[in-house]
């Protein structure tokens, strides 16, 4: 690249700052979103700069490729070679020089063979040398230009590429978001775009503050919380597990939202696959904290449940393995999953209702409308994020604040903060009253 396309480029990602900040409308059309009008443009930029490198449009333009190996291209290794050989050849003359005077005084045709030598291995060296830094200097240069093109695939030739303005397939799952797509973009832009508006932002920015909110919780509950309620050692393993959690989820789903723009389809599938991971723990983090206070005083059946709920955590990990688990067609049974997943914990509800002595008993008077409005709060999450409304019945108008996935994240974090908020109570609850007797019994 020469140093005129140097300073294009560089000028380019620095307008491109500015760019996101122009109001719509004035440079792209309805349905066109900003971030993706800007890598459309950032991509035409970049075709005249592969135009040397002798590719086709359709190697260029491939879409699903791997990640990159750090290795110097192929242009790097060319220019290598050929420093390889302009080193040698450079030597060997220098050293023939100096051979030929030595070879004056010492006799000519000695100074000669040996001037000739040792020339020869200088030269290699120097042009070894020499070669190798231009080759990797031209290795490096290749791949900077890298991230603002897309790189060729084995299957570039089998499916017709995308045009650059199209929103890739696997990121339009819901067609009632019709703007602020970010698109194609190496991780570094993916992270920066934190701070740019796109229909992804108050996802993204929903369950990080509410990490935030988990990681205060915690420092709060371990230092102030737990030791005035007298708390055990037991407790504060189980708040911690909880709230480490809940931690994990939040951040699974930050994750995916910010990298499921990313330029390869392959790393958006693993943090989709990550995010459902995360949702998978957040459920544990409910399951064990719930189990561990409800069957306080009975320790049989507290084994049984946390077990019980282990291994389903794990075989729903093992079901994320297979490789169909994330694609469209397996939508329903996903859904169908982390219903039962979710759902199975009326099993152990209703256990300990009757347990306790019925629905008439003070402890499940206090603690079962809680759990009731947990599950209640996680119903209408589910039904907002299955349904996609209320972007249904306005399509294309609410992309970036007021879509269902918004909402399903914002009740997620409101549910978690439920489920801690009972646990608390809980564990006061059990600090302060000994364990009934008919209850060990059983
Ligand atoms: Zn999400």
């Amino acid at each position: 690249m020469d140093n005129k396309a140097k300073q294009e480029l560089k000028s380019h990602s620095l307008n491109l700052w500015h760019k996101f900040w122009i109001p719509k409308g004035s440079l792209w059309g309805e349905n066109e979103s900003r971030l993706d009008y800007l890598n459309g443009e950032r991509f035409n930029t970049l075709n005249s700069y592969y135009k040397k490198d002798g590719r086709s449009p359709d190697q260029r333009s491939g879409w699903g490729g791997r990640e990159g190996a750090g290795r110097p291209g192929k242009a790097g290794k060319k220019a290598g070679k050929a420093g390889k050989k302009a080193g040698k050849k450079a030597g060997k003359k220098a050293g023939k020089k100096a051979g030929k005077k030595a070879g004056k005084k010492a006799g000519k045709k000695a100074g000669k063979k040996a001037g000739k030598k040792a020339g020869k291995k200088a030269g290699k060296k120097a042009g070894k040398k020499a070669g190798k830094k231009a080759g990797k200097k031209a290795g490096k240069e290749r791949r900077e230009s890298r991230p603002l093109a897309l790189r060729g695939s084995k299957d570039a030739g089998a499916s017709a590429p995308p045009p650059r303005h199209v929103i890739p397939v696997f990121l339009k799952d819901n067609p009632y978001i019709t703007d602020g797509y970010r698109a194609y973009l190496p991780s570094r832009l993916c992270l920066k775009s934190l701070f740019i508006l796109s229909n992804e932002t108050v996802n993204i920015w929903s369950h990080l503050l509410g990490f935030l909110l988990f990681f205060t919780l915690g420092i709060y509950d371990l230092t102030a919380v737990l030791p005035s309620a007298g708390a055990s050692r037991e407790d504060f393993v189980i708040c911690s597990v909880c709230l480490f959690c809940f931690q994990v989820c939040m951040l699974c789903s930050v994750g995916y939202h910010l990298f499921c723009c990313h330029r390869s389809e392959k790393t958006s599938r693993r943090w989709m696959a990550l995010d459902y991971a995360g949702i998978s723990i957040g459920i544990l983090g409910c399951y064990v904290s719930g189990v561990f206070y409800a069957f306080y005083c009975n320790n049989y059946w507290r084994q049984v449940y946390l077990i019980t709920v282990l291994a389903m955590i794990l075989a729903v990990f093992f079901a994320q393995i297979h490789p169909s688990y994330l694609t469209q067609q397996w939508h329903r049974l996903r859904s169908i999953i982390f219903c039962s997943v979710s759902g199975y914990g009326i099993i152990p509800t209703i256990h300990w209702v009757w347990l306790n002595g019925g629905v008439g008993a003070s402890i499940v008077q206090e603690f079962a409308p809680r759990v009731v409005v947990m599950y209640f709060i996680a119903a209408v999450a589910f039904l907002f994020y299955i349904s996609k409304v209320p972007e249904r019945y306005f399509p294309g108008q609410l992309n970036y604040l007021g879509s269902s996935h918004q909402v399903w994240h914002i009740l997620a974090v409101v549910m978690l903060y439920w489920w801690h908020q009972s646990m608390v109570y809980i564990m006061q609850y059990r600090h302060s009253k000994p364990c009934p007797e008919y209850i060990t019994d059983l």
